[in-house]
């Protein structure tokens, strides 16, 4: 069968592009017959650039609750905290002795902090940790650890699967004896699943603080984020750009092909900001409403959530124990009786 594999960073409160982007696809791809999914909570990945212990620990229950409350059945699904598997850090450790230096040094997430340092004037690895600089590798950890065949990314993380197959294809190489080891995974590219605009117009993201949440705080907190969504200063009446609007983005990801065209149409015709917002609302909350209240139910039983998760572990290390184990002899690390 097919695995595919998905993780959430937990560094703060899932949001509408975590649902439209990554949560919403990866439970319907968990439904379809010959699929194996393997969801995680990536909370070694968070504290890489989070160092708030109480805000690292919220947002891992609020992550597990939100996956929970959109559907995610554990029955089918392996659903697990990256920090729950320590033979993740330990393969970790393994694929960064394969790794070369020069790899690393041309990493987006390490790249994009670099050039903003040198653009800001600053020196080139201010502010950069190791955890940033070698985050390739504990990803690598994360798909290669599970064999996963498929894992669906938005596009600035295709150069990081490609890294986490050359590192697979090296350890292979070096240490397969001529089997293949690691199954070396292939980037699915949901073409049909924009990236939303936050709040600012920038990606919607965690980091940047300019999120629509998805259930914390309720229908109010919702309806008071969508409020603050930039448009341009038109009027009612005046036609809008319907093609340069984020609002119209983030619409489309909740919408109908029916409404979607509708929408456009309004806009271009004069539909108010304030009355289009409405129609947002709407849309969203025919979505989330009913998996809100399953979102607080789970939020206020943190200890069944746990029971789950703990179940998880079990079934991921069912599979990394002995994988490990079978590794640790490939590299040499063997016991003597
Ligand atoms: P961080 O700022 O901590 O990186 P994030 O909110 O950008 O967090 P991640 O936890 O890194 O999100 O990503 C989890 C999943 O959500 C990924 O599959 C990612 O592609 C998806 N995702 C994140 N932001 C968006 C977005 N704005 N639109 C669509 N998908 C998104």
């Amino acid at each position: 069968s097919l695995r595919v594999l998905t993780g959430i960073t937990t560094s703060g409160t899932p949001h509408l592009g975590n649902y439209a982007g990554a949560i919403r696809p990866a439970i319907t791809a968990s439904r379809q017959a010959g699929a194996e999914s393997f969801l995680f909570l990536a909370d070694y990945h968070a504290l890489i650039k989070c160092d708030d212990p109480a805000r690292i620990q919220r947002s891992r229950l609020e992550i597990a609750a939100t996956w929970l409350a959109a559907g995610l059945d554990t029955a089918r699904v392996t659903f697990y905290r990256q920090s729950d598997i320590p033979e993740i850090p330990e393969l970790n450790w393994l694929l960064t002795c394969v790794t070369s230096k020069g790899l690393m040094n041309r990493a987006h997430a390490y790249k994009a902090s670099t050039d903003a340092n040198e653009a800001a004037g600053e020196e080139l690895d201010a502010g950069i940790n190791m955890g940033l600089y070698c985050y390739p590798v504990l990803m690598a950890a994360d798909i290669l650890m599970f064999k996963a065949h498929k894992v669906p990314v938005g596009r600035d993380q295709i150069q990081h699967i490609e890294m986490a197959r050359d590192v697979g294809q090296r350890f292979n190489h070096l240490f397969g004896a001529g089997r293949e080891l690691f199954v070396l995974p292939e980037a699915a590219i949901e073409d049909n699943v924009a990236t939303l605009p936050g709040l600012d117009g920038r990606k919607m993201s965690k980091s940047y603080d300019n999120t629509i949440p998805l259930f914390e705080g309720g229908a109010k907190a919702l309806k008071a984020a969508v409020a603050r969504i930039v448009t341009d200063s038109k009027l009612p009446g005046e036609p809008k750009d319907a093609d340069n609007s984020h609002l119209v983005t983030l619409f489309d990801a909740f919408a109908n092909a029916e409404e979607r065209a509708q929408f456009r149409a309004d806009l271009r015709a004069g539909l108010g900001w304030g009355d289009a917002k409405q129609r947002f609302l709407a849309v969203l909350e025919r979505d989330l409403a009913p998996m809100r209240a399953q979102y607080d139910e789970l939020m206020s039983r943190p200890e069944h959530i746990e029971d789950l998760l703990q179940e998880g572990a079990a079934k991921a290390r069912a599979v990394a124990t002995p994988f490990l184990a079978e590794l640790r002899e490939a590299v040499g690390l063997r016991r003597f009786n």
